[in-house]
């Protein structure tokens, strides 16, 4: 094929909080939101890249090396790499994104352009990897690259997110599950329009705070303790209540697909909830701005649960609402939280959507 085009959506991490680096469990959704990749194949090495929102075509020869210039390029320009390195044969291609995500909002518009990319080159230059094996060639372009130390989730959720059904990763075994999610339930992020700041010393401190409590219950990571055994073991208070945490949303991970195996969406709203509240007392990671948009969300009527979503310290919420009562409960959390806070909340109705491959991609 010498035109192809390939969408990729963003993500939002439903539940499992801060799970992803201590050998845990996460669920979340593919959004219809996303970024999309249209182009064609150039001779000679040769490589263009451009997107809407990003100013000037950038032109450049692959046949001279691809190496990081520290600026958007580097996501596709990793993959391209990453491909090469594997042994997938690819050439030249003229590339122009469009995206309908908010870049830097915590949705993952840099795994969704990695994603597109990967999948516009499949389709230019075909070669054989599976679902999983795009979705890590992703990520080892966002760390080795770019050079951000992201875990699989973003990656696992744009590759395989399916209509109505939610991703489950567990992230040790790096495997992925689809777990069925009621149709008639939105999903609703608000942006507190406060900037998450991850790369801030309190994400690493939580970490090393995570790694030492596992260390002294004796186990390898977090995902290998309960929280019956945490409760009893005799640790300092909070090392205790960041482990807590980790240890709750694995659980509540596994209660909430039980849940949902069984038809019961109210039952992962008032787990989403439970999320949040652990958050606020044991793991520190919630904000003023949070708190208040889950509290205002929990309130209206259709709104089954609500909690941060991602790292955490700033960036959003995601609410399980009704389908058809979602512009209300937008607009009623909107209004009282921009009149308290002065900043203005910036709100995504979603649904869980498609990924970018289909699960018979594997088998062909
Ligand atoms: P997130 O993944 O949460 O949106 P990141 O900081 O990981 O935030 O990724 C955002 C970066 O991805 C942007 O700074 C930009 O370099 C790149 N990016 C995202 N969307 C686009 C786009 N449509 N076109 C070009 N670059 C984009
Ligand atoms: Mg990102």
């Amino acid at each position: 094929m010498t035109n192809a085009t390939a969408f990729a959506p963003g993500r939002v991490e439903i539940l499992g909080n801060h799970t992803d680096y201590n050998g845990g469990v996460v669920l979340s959704a593919a959004l219809q939101l996303g970024v999309t990749a249209t182009g064609c194949r150039l001779a000679n090495g040769e490589v263009q890249l451009g997107s809407g929102d990003m100013g000037d075509m950038v032109t450049l020869n692959r046949n001279e090396g691809l190496k990081p210039r520290h600026d958007w390029t580097d996501y596709p320009l990793g993959v391209a790499e990453m491909l090469a390195r594997s042994g997938a044969e690819a050439g030249g291609f003229a590339v122009q994104y469009e995206s309908t995500l908010p870049s830097g909002a915590g949705l993952s518009s840099s795994a969704a352009l990695e994603v597109a990319t990967a999948v516009f080159l499949s389709r230019l230059y075909p070669f054989a990897l599976s679902r999983m094996e795009i979705a890590k060639l992703c990520r080892r372009a966002e760390n080795e690259f770019v050079g951000v130390n992201c875990g699989l989730l973003d990656q696992a959720s744009s590759v395989f997110g399916r209509k109505d059904h939610l991703v489950y990763l567990d992230c040790r075994a790096e495997s992925v599950k689809e777990i069925p999610f009621p149709a008639h339930l939105g999903l609703l992020i608000i942006n507190s329009s406060v900037k998450h700041a991850l790369t801030g010393g309190e994400y690493n401190e939580r970490r090393e705070q995570c790694f030492a409590a596992a260390a002294a219950m004796g186990v390898e990571a977090l995902r290998d303790t309960t929280s019956a055994a945490l409760e009893a073991a005799d640790l300092p208070a909070l090392a205790k209540r960041r482990a807590r945490h980790v240890v709750g949303e694995n659980e509540r991970v596994f209660e909430a697909i039980e849940a949902l195996r069984a038809g019961h969406g109210e039952k992962l709203g008032q787990l989403m909830t439970a999320s949040h509240r652990s958050s606020m007392e044991n793991f520190e990671n919630s904000t003023p701005e949070l708190d208040l948009l889950v509290e205002l969300a929990i309130q209206q009527k259709g709104c089954l649960g609500a909690r941060l979503t991602g790292g955490g310290f700033g960036g959003a919420i995601v609410a399980l609402v009704e389908q058809d009562a979602v512009e209300d409960v937008l607009k009623n959390v909107k209004s009282v939280y921009d009149t308290k806070t002065g900043y203005s909340a910036a709100g995504y109705r979603c649904r869980a959507g498609v990924g970018a491959l289909p699960p018979d991609h594997d088998q062909a």
